[in-house]
């Protein structure tokens, strides 16, 4: 027996049906390009490959003091009882007195290890971003002090104003998820 044609009412229903998947693969299809295409949130970070260590950072900054701290990187810090990072050039004596300090806040504190190794802190509130541990330590250490963007402190201007004037080109944009920039060093573990 032939089989009868499909009603009117059945092809209706065949043809919604086929417009409503069409239409949910659409959705998926557009929900899936959205999420990929959605732009990364970038932050504000200093590479310290290019860092000549200036002292814009302390300066240029919109906040006062500046979101630009120094950091120690302790995997790389030779914990040298003669801290050039620590230590004006040619100190007194070898000792916490302020007049021997380089750092002009008093923000790095030094505290005595088994001899003859001793602990370099940064005190970050107190830390101005001058950079001169920094390019003290890389004189005769191993410059595991380093200048950072602190992003609990950075309000992320569209232009930075120390990228600006920054002589080494160092202030890069890279994402938030990823906010910190490592020396080859530290990379090689
Ligand atoms: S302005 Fe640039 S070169 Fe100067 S201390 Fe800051 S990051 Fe380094
Ligand atoms: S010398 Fe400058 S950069 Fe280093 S800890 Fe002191 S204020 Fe911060
Ligand atoms: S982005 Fe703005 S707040 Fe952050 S370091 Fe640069 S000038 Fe300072």
């Amino acid at each position: 027996m032939a089989e009868s044609k499909p009603s009117a009412t059945r092809r209706q229903f065949f043809r919604d049906g086929l417009r409503g998947a069409l239409l949910f693969g659409l959705g998926a299809v557009t929900t899936l390009f959205a999420r990929h295409s959605q732009p990364k949130k970038l932050v504000w970070q200093i590479d310290p490959a290019k860092c000549v260590m200036c002292t814009n950072c302390a300066t240029q900054c919109v906040l006062q003091p500046s979101a630009v701290k120094c950091v120690q990187i302790y995997p790389i810090c030779g914990y040298c009882k003669l801290c050039t990072g620590y230590f004006e050039p040619q100190p007194n004596a070898l000792n916490t007195g302020a007049e021997n300090q380089l750092c002009p806040t008093g923000a790095i504190k030094r505290t005595a290890l088994e001899d003859p190794y001793y602990d370099y802190t940064i005190d970050e509130p107190l830390c101005i971003g001058c950079a001169k541990c920094v390019k003290g330590c890389v004189l005769f250490g191993n410059g595991s002090f380093q200048l950072q963007v602190r992003h609990d402190r950075c309000v992320n201007c569209n232009e930075c104003s120390i990228a600006v004037v920054c002589p080494g080109q160092a202030f890069k944009r890279v994402p938030a998820d990823q906010p910190y920039l490592l020396k080859d060093r530290e990379r090689q573990g």
